[in-house]
C-alpha cells in the first residue's frame, strides 16, 4: 500500500510513523528540517518536493487554510484520477467545499477528515475521525482510513466532516474555560483541585476537561498535550465564523471564546495553559 503525507508535524508525524509501521510505503514531505529527520528515523521516506508524494491515498495535516491551498496547487497535477486527499487538517467548511470542487475538477476525490485524539491517538492508529465527501471517494480511501484511525464517521457531504469537528473543539474550549472558572470557585472556597476533580469525575459535572486535561496535563503540571493554544484559538475563531455565517447564537461559548482570546497564554504554548491562567487568576472583587 502506498501512501503519501505533507505535514510531518505532531499529528502528521504520529500518522505517518503509524503507517509505516503497519507495513505501508510512506512517502511525506515537510518544510520543517526536524520534522523530517523525525520521519525518516520512523521509515518515512521523504520527498523533496509536495508532488513527490504522489500516491492512491494522500493525507494532509497542516496547520491553516493557507498551507492547504499552496499544497494543493502543488500536488493535485501530480495525482492520477480516481486518488484521494484525506484532509485531516482543521479548516473552515467553506474552505472544505472549495478544496473538494477544485480536486473534483483534476478528477480526484478530497475528504474533509479532521481528527480527534491529539499526537498520542495519530501514532497509535486510534484516532476518531469525521469525514465530509462523497461515499465512492471514503471507499477508495478505506483501506488507509481504518489503519490510521479506530473510529470512521462519515458525516455528510463536502464540508460535514469541518462543521462537526468544529463543534466538537468549541466544546473542549468551552468546558476547559468553564470547569477552571468553577473549580477556581472551589479553590477559593478552600478546597484543593486535587480534592475537588475526583468528586467531579464520579458525579454528573464531569467531562474530558475534567477527566483528562485537568489530571494529566494541567494538575501534574506536564503540559505536554502536543496541541497548541494556538490552533486551538483558531478553532475557536473558526467556530465563532461558521456561527456567524449561519446565524446561530453562541452566548455561553461565546463568552468562553473571549476568554481564550483575552487570556495572556502565547500561541506556541501548549493549550492547556490557557484553562491554567483561568484557574489561576485573581478572582474579581464583589
Ligand atoms: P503542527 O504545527 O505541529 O504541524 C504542522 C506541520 O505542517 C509542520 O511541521 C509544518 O512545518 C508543516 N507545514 C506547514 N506548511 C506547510 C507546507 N506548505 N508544506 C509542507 N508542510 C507544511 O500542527 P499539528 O498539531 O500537527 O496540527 C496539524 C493539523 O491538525 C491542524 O490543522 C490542527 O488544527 C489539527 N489537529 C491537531 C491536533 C493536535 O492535538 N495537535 C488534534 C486534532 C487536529
Amino acid at each position: 500500500m502506498r501512501i503519501g503525507i505533507v505535514g510531518l508535524g505532531n499529528m502528521g508525524l504520529g500518522m505517518a510513523g503509524w503507517l509505516a509501521g503497519t507495513g505501508a510505503a510512506v512517502t511525506g514531505f515537510d518544510l520543517h528540517g526536524p520534522s523530517v529527520a523525525a520521519a525518516l528515523e520512523k521509515g518515512v521516506t521523504i520527498a523533496g518536493a509536495v508532488a513527490g508524494v504522489a500516491a492512491p491515498v494522500v493525507i494532509l495535516s497542516l496547520p491553516q487554510e493557507r498551507a492547504v491551498e499552496a499544497v494543493l496547487a502543488a500536488l493535485l497535477p501530480a495525482l492520477e484520477k480516481g486518488a484521494v486527499v484525506v484532509d485531516t487538517s482543521t479548516l473552515d467548511p467553506l474552505a472544505a467545499r472549495r478544496f473538494h470542487a477544485l480536486a473534483a475538477t483534476m478528477g480526484v476525490g478530497y475528504l474533509d477528515a479532521p481528527v480527534s485524539g491529539g499526537p498520542a491517538g495519530a501514532a497509535a492508529g486510534t484516532l476518531a475521525m469525521m469525514l465530509g465527501g462523497d461515499a465512492a471517494a471514503i471507499e477508495r480511501a478505506r483501506p488507509v482510513l481504518e489503519r490510521m484511525a479506530a473510529k470512521i464517521i462519515p458525516v455528510g457531504g463536502p464540508g460535514a466532516g469541518q462543521v462537526a469537528k468544529l463543534v466538537n473543539n468549541l466544546l473542549v474550549a468551552t468546558h476547559l474555560a468553564v470547569a477552571a472558572e468553577a473549580l477556581r470557585m472551589g479553590q477559593a472556597a478552600g478546597v484543593d483541585m486535587a480534592a475537588l476533580l475526583p468528586v467531579v469525575n464520579a458525579a454528573s459535572g464531569r467531562s474530558a476537561a475534567t477527566e483528562v486535561n485537568f489530571p494529566k496535563w494541567i494538575a501534574s503540571g506536564g503540559f505536554d498535550s502536543g496541541f497548541s493554544a494556538g490552533l486551538m484559538r483558531k478553532d475557536v475563531r473558526l467556530a465563532l465564523g461558521l456561527a456567524q455565517a449561519v446565524g446561530a447564537r453562541l452566548d455561553a461559548c461565546g463568552a468562553a471564546a473571549a476568554l481564550w482570546e483575552e487570556t495572556e497564554v502565547a500561541d506556541s504554548a501548549d493549550f492547556n495553559r490557557v484553562p491554567a491562567a483561568i484557574l489561576a487568576a485573581p478572582g474579581a472583587a464583589a
